[in-house]
């Protein structure tokens, strides 16, 4: 393999990529094996910067009580930081109301959420939910288990040798017994980005509901649910910067109101006797006992951070990044890229010739890149493309050029211990 000089584009001269990864301490704080860290698996869960940790640090210092229930001076602070970051999610999804944002502890409670609290209440035998061959598992296993529950079926749409869902397959899929559509805004095994909101304009045209998994758009994208008509759009905190155990599901008031609680305990109820409990309003009945209120406090912070940078400059550096990688990566001899839609996130997934994936991914942490590798909890999408597993290369708006070259460079090695 040739060591051609790789070519940097331009920066984006406004997006001070450095002064960005100053907020970040483990960027700087950790060296694999002594070599510089190239963190690439942001799909996995993405790094904190320092204002969030220092966030979350002053409510543990300053503000710390449980919610809602006391009078007491911590109590209202404590109160006021979860409210105050449920408004931050409303902002960064454009919500029209605070109340259609319910904490969730990320987006596999959010859909199973929306399974339980309307799927178990309005879906029936010989109904048919609508999901695509993309899917992340937590976006197929709750809709499989209703589906198992309730004797309903499971439709796919599929996908072609992009990665793209086939549209006119989509649509077809559509009859008189669909009830619901649960898709991804972008899988997070390709990086494809469907086009929910024609998606959902099919959908909405039956008067289906629709469910939107956004645990790998929110991080990339500016998302905004009135804009895309969604139903539901969940995602999760620590793929946006923020803690694990936060995240927040976005539901149509009207849809909210109609649905039955997902769990039942303290804070979603206005009065309880041994013969009737009445639940509370929305958001609150929904979110049963105490919840991670630190983490989402934390998730507020992240998404004030994010909104801060703008989410169309970082979906532009992110897009930089990844066309100079794909264009880096497809370069070397043997290398198969899977997932090559026209409209795609921050995801590269690819194949080293003949050498597995999971070598793949132990040889470039030793020259300090962390990727991933596996199946990402999509296997159908590894079956649809026949490999059992892909390395995966996943950018945040801190990665750097450089951080793509040095991928490039620990995938020569692989090469060459191979070749
Ligand atoms: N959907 C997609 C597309 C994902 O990438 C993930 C996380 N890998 C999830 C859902 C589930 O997110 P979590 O594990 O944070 O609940």
């Amino acid at each position: 393999m040739s060591a051609t000089p790789l070519r940097k584009p331009s920066a984006d001269t406004a997006f001070d990529v450095e002064r960005i990864r100053a907020d970040f301490p483990i960027l700087h704080n950790v060296r694999p094996h002594g070599k510089p860290l190239s963190f690439l698996d942001n799909a996995a869960s993405s790094q904190m910067p320092q204002q969030v940790i220092d966030r979350i640090v002053r409510y543990e210092t300053h503000e710390h009580a449980n919610i809602h229930r006391g009078v007491h001076l911590l109590s209202t602070l404590a109160t006021e930081a979860y409210e105050g970051a449920r408004r931050s999610v409303q902002r960064f999804l454009n919500a029209k109301e605070d109340r259609e944002i319910i904490f969730t502890t990320g987006c596999t409670e959010g859909v199973n959420l929306v399974m339980h609290g309307y799927g178990r209440k309005f879906i029936g035998a010989g109904d048919e939910i609508i999901v695509t061959h993309l899917e992340h598992h937590s976006n197929i296993v709750p809709w499989q288990m209703l589906c198992e529950e309730k004797g309903a079926k499971l439709r796919v749409a599929p996908i072609d040798d992009r990665g793209e869902v086939i549209q006119e397959a989509y649509d077809a899929l559509f009859n008189e017994r669909t009830k619901f559509v649960a898709i991804s805004h972008v899988s997070n095994a390709l990086g494809t980005i469907n086009p929910v909101r024609r998606m959902i304009d099919v959908a909405h045209a039956r008067g289906i509901p629709v469910l939107v998994d956004g645990a790998q758009a929110a991080p990339h994208i500016a998302v905004d649910v009135q804009a895309l008509d969604c139903d539901f759009y969940a995602f999760s905190g620590h793929k946006v910067c923020g803690p694990t155990g936060s995240g927040a599901l976005y539901g149509k008031a009207a849809l909210l109101e109609k649905m039955q609680p997902f769990k039942g305990g303290g804070d979603m109820i206005l009065s309880v006797t041994f013969e009737k409990t009445t639940f509370n309003t929305i958001p609150h009945k929904f979110e049963a006992g105490t919840p991670p209120i630190m983490p989402m406090i934390g998730l507020g912070a992240a998404l004030d951070y994010l909104s801060a940078i703008g989410m169309d400059r970082i979906a532009a550096h992110e897009h930089a990044l990844l066309e100079y990688a794909t264009e880096q990566v497809s370069a070397l001899d043997g290398v198969r890229i899977i997932g090559t839609a026209r409209e795609k996130a921050a995801v590269l997934s690819f194949y080293v010739g003949e050498v597995h994936p999971h070598d793949v991914g132990t040889l470039l942490d030793e020259e300090g890149v962390a990727v991933r590798t596996g199946h990402h909890c999509a296997q159908p999408v590894m079956q649809r493309f026949g490999v059992p597993a892909t390395v995966r290369a996943s950018f945040a708006f801190y990665n750097t050029f450089a951080e793509v070259d040095a991928l490039v460079e620990a995938i020569r090695k692989v090469q060459k211990l191979f070749g």
